[in-house]
């Protein structure tokens, strides 16, 4: 067994597991025959990093299942106010707010732990502050937010390297052959523009958008021919939440 990329032999020296798909979006499928370690951390920090950056609003969102850790929490904002959104969708201020009305301080906070923060911090300047009185008297609100908007890029060239990568571990996973997907390593390492070895992204209408609304999937589906590969990368994770990327 080599390497994929470098050719190198794989050994129990520098044997690792390369998810097919991104971990970080929810990829569990993993082998130890296609990368080595010097590959794939240095994939790893080149491109893979920066399609998990990209996707982690819609990994946070689904609250999707890793190794290790949670999606990050990202933030979006509500009638301009800075709203944190947690995995699977909790969502709280990101910070506190308070106005000066007058001679009333009006605070607004996502916990009492975080009001009693920014209390003890006035009280150093207003003595007569009586914080216990305060948080009493605080009123306490929970309610559902009509909503919120978060920003969300995607694309460009390492992200493209990235789905590539992906297509390709798919493809070798399946006992593809290797020497048909040798002219896109060079795009995969960087070394070669996505017009020069003709990358395409294929998505047939009868799986993009007539799946049933039942159906689940996350699919990587690679189709060859004798030059060219054509990939198509499709998350349709939930039922009434149809993503699609690109
Ligand atoms: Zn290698």
């Amino acid at each position: 067994m080599e390497c994929y990329v470098c050719n190198n032999d794989l050994t129990k020296e520098n044997e690792t597991e390369e998810h097919i798909i991104l971990n970080a979006i929810g990829g569990k499928l993993k082998s130890k025959k296609l990368v080595c370690k010097d590959c794939n951390s240095k994939f790893g920090f080149e491109i893979d990093n920066i399609l998990a950056e990209q996707l982690n609003p819609i990994a946070n969102l689904l609250d999707v299942k890793r190794d290790r850790g949670q999606p990050r929490s990202i933030k979006g904002t509500y009638q301009n106010k800075e709203i944190l959104i947690e995995p699977g969708g909790k969502m709280k201020l990101a910070r506190p707010y308070f106005d000066l009305d007058k001679n009333h301080f009006k605070i607004q906070t996502s916990s009492t732990k975080q009001a009693r923060q920014v209390l003890n911090g006035l009280k150093r300047k207003y003595k007569q502050i009586d914080i216990e009185e305060n948080l009493n008297n605080a009123k306490r609100n929970k309610s559902y937010l009509p909503s919120v908007t978060i920003n969300i890029n995607f694309g460009g060239e390492n992200t493209s390297r990235a789905l590539c990568k992906m297509a390709v571990n798919y493809f070798i996973f399946n006992g593809g052959n290797r020497n048909e997907i040798k002219h896109l390593l060079p795009f995969i390492n960087g070394e070669k523009a996505e017009e020069e070895v003709e990358v395409y992204y294929f998505y047939p209408k009868s799986e993009v958008f007539n799946k049933g609304d039942n159906d689940i999937y996350h699919s990587l589906i690679s189709l060859v021919n004798p030059n060219i590969i054509f990939f198509m990368f499709l998350l349709n994770f939930l039922t009434n939440l149809k993503w699609l990327f690109f």
